[in-house]
């Protein structure tokens, strides 16, 4: 255990963990918290291929990490004494002020509960988790990550919305975008894939999840992304509608007397595919399209739709591509989205080959054809891999 980081993602309900070796990537150890404040919550633990499972009312954050705590020390863990060298926290929203790994001290986490209002629904949780997580483990480095550092490149003109400078200036209206981590990592993996250095490829990579977004990177830098202020922006997602024209906003506000949460609560929790389809799980989507379903299939060629349009835009933003990566859930796991993404453009230079397409695999992989001037890939993405080698740079 000595060596290894605790990650801690914390969301208004749930906690995930894992116990990760930097070294190699191993996860030693797993668990989900979910349903905290809930009468039903529970807590699932994997440790050595062992799955431990905890029901009952967990009160708060604190309480869960507890339960997940006695469980690692049921496995033989004592997780305060194992000689961890740090926790790393997935943090949201750094705003302007954080763009890098930083330590948690007292006036760093002040900080993020400030930019809670440019992330209501996330920056306080993770607030939560990480005072939790400070308490039971008060004597190791807590380290936040946050999901936005690695678009703190973002050019002005990609980062700038053309609204009244002094409004944005005065509330922090900005794109900030989202899955930093994860784009970051994944954009250097494709470098390791290719055998190529970093600083000489411009990509595309496409993170499609539950979240899903897509950015455009230049010698490692992000040049562009599809999420904006908040992670509502860009492509169509499980639940979430990506771009609309704002005058929706306006409109439903009027006509149909929706209050703002009714509107933040329809256009996150209730658009995307799931307000389209029903459904927002991929594969109760495909399901449904092969019964015929139509507005699953509209559903699915909408978001296909919006997703080539992002694809041909960050191929002009970039001028030049070497690379189209697909990573996450739905990214790694349903080759028909990425053969319908990258359909038709040979003329471009990519060109899919439908075998390597097919085949599964966990691996990072290259699946367009010899000929294809674009590389495309399928590469898995690890945030957790990702934080817990940030956090370890802190290890004292
Ligand atoms: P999150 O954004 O919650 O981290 P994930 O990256 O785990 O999400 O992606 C979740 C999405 O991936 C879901 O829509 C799920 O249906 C989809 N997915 C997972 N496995 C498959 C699969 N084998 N085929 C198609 N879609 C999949």
């Amino acid at each position: 255990m000595k060596g290894s980081v605790l990650v801690v993602n914390s969301g208004s309900s749930s906690i995930k963990y894992q116990l990760v070796d930097p070294e190699s990537g191993e996860a030693l150890a797993s668990g989900l918290i979910e349903r905290i404040g809930e009468p039903d919550g529970v807590v699932t633990h994997r440790h050595g291929g062992v799955d431990r499972e905890h029901r009952g009312p967990i009160a708060d954050h604190g309480v869960g990490l507890q339960l997940a705590f006695a469980m690692f020390a049921e496995a033989g863990i004592e997780l305060a004494s194992a000689g961890i060298a740090a926790v790393g926290h997935r943090v949201v929203h750094g705003g302007e002020v954080f763009y890098r790994p930083t330590e948690i001290t007292a006036e760093v986490l002040a900080e993020i509960a400030r930019l809670s209002s440019l992330a209501p629904l996330h920056n306080p949780a993770n607030v939560t988790g990480i005072e939790s997580a400070m308490a039971a483990l008060p004597d190791v480095p807590h380290v936040a990550v946050f999901d936005t550092a690695f678009f703190h490149t973002l050019p002005e003109s990609a980062r700038t919305y053309a609204i009244d400078s002094r409004i944005a200036r005065e509330f922090g209206v900005r794109r900030y975008g989202f899955h930093g981590t994860s784009h970051e990592y994944v954009s250097g993996r494709v470098a390791d894939v290719l055998g190529r250095d970093l600083a000489s490829l411009h990509q595309i990579v496409l993170h499609l999840g539950n979240g899903a977004s897509a950015s455009a990177i230049a010698g490692g830098k992000a040049m562009d992304t599809s999420m904006g202020l908040t992670p509502l922006e860009g492509l169509v997602m499980g639940t979430r509608s990506g771009d609309i024209d704002p005058g929706i906003v306006m409109h439903l506000r009027r006509s149909a007397g929706l209050e703002v949460d009714d509107i933040d609560d329809l256009l996150n929790r209730r658009s995307g595919l799931k307000g389209l389809s029903g459904v927002n799980d991929f594969r109760e989507l495909r399901a449904l399209i092969e019964a015929g379903d139509e507005a699953a299939s509209l559903a699915y060629r909408v978001y296909v739709h919006r997703l080539r349009k992002y694809i041909g835009a960050y191929m002009v933003t970039l001028g030049r591509l070497d690379a189209i990566t697909f990573t996450a859930g739905v990214g790694e796991n349903a080759a028909e989205v990425r053969a319908d993404a990258l359909a038709g453009l040979e003329g471009f230079g990519i060109e899919v080959d439908a075998e390597r397409n097919a085949a599964r695999g966990r691996e990072a992989r290259v699946i367009s054809t010899d000929a294809s001037t674009v590389a495309v890939l399928v590469v898995p993405t690890n945030e957790e891999l990702a934080i817990a080698r940030a956090a370890r740079e802190f290890e004292r």
